[in-house]
């Protein structure tokens, strides 16, 4: 983990201050190089986008401060919410033009080469929103993808994550991070594997925008 603020964005040098209940799990959309590359993209005057962490495979940082109002999940979510952005690999290749159907002939989910790539950013994510959890005093079940804030109407009706994490099986949808978040919040980072749900899930719908094309 490291701190890294969207100095240059309008949402850290004209900063609203909330007092956020909902952490908020997004996915690029699109293909990343690494959060760095994302980073460079979103730490600018002219950026309508900004969150608080971003996480690839290798790891995450702090773009925001836990208290900022970010722009990330539209409307009246942005003032209750925190949300951070994982990463997807370049490799992934997507069947609409809106980016909510992942083309799972080129990006196939059963490749131990994809599968791999998505558990790292998987578990860096856990981690990540441990913290946030921790931070905030947020509880894990209040962690939440951008479509599942969208079914409570909170949202944009974007697809992520579960137009990716759900590829991967119940092992790594929705309910098993959550459920992951808070052994890791017992346990230490080392506990960010797969497995048993919460079983709390929220229903959830796809949405029809990416975050990163708009
Ligand atoms: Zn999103």
């Amino acid at each position: 983990m490291e701190i890294r603020y969207l100095e240059k964005n309008k949402t850290y040098t004209n900063p609203q201050r909330i007092r956020p209940t909902y952490i908020v799990v997004h996915s690029t959309a699109v293909g990343m190089t690494s959060r760095t590359t994302l980073f460079n993209a979103w730490n600018s005057q002219a950026a309508k986008v900004s969150c608080h962490a971003m996480v690839d495979d290798e790891g995450w940082m702090l773009t925001l401060p836990v208290d900022f109002k970010g722009w990330h999940v539209g409307g009246k979510g942005n003032g209750i919410s925190i949300g951070f952005e994982i990463c997807e690999p370049k490799s992934i290749v997507y069947a609409d033009q809106w980016h909510s159907r992942v083309n799972t002939a080129l990006y196939n989910p059963a490749r131990p080469s994809i599968r791999n790539d998505f558990v790292k950013r998987w578990r860096q994510a856990v981690d990540c929103a441990a913290y946030l959890c921790k931070q905030t005093g947020i509880a894990p079940d209040h962690v939440l993808c951008h479509s599942e804030m969208n079914a409570i109407g909170k949202a944009t009706n974007h697809a992520d994550v579960a137009h990716w994490f759900d590829l991967f099986g119940q092992a790594y949808n929705m309910d098993a991070f959550r459920a992951a978040v808070q052994r890791v919040m017992k346990n230490g980072a080392g506990a960010a594997r797969d497995g048993k749900t919460m079983g709390n899930a929220v229903g959830r719908r796809a949405g029809n925008r990416a975050d990163v094309i708009r």
